[in-house]
């Protein structure tokens, strides 16, 4: 569950509700109500699937990192 850190919004989002991509700052996903860029992290779970949580604020790697 994420939620959208644009504090006037606040909205709740599945996984399934939003589209996560890099738009060169670290991945993120755009609120589907406010438009708002919420940044996430990846990682692999355990099973292999993948998983995203959101961060704070902008990810602390650039995006020369990967
Ligand atoms: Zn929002």
């Amino acid at each position: 569950m994420f939620t959208c850190r644009n504090q006037p919004c606040g909205e709740q989002w599945e996984m399934s509700d939003v589209v996560i991509k890099n738009e060169g700052q670290g991945l993120l996903f755009r609120c589907p109500m406010c438009g708002a860029r919420n940044y996430v992290e990846r990682f692999d779970g355990e099973d292999g699937s993948v998983l995203y949580e959101q961060i704070e604020g902008r990810p602390a790697t650039g995006p020369m990192a990967e």
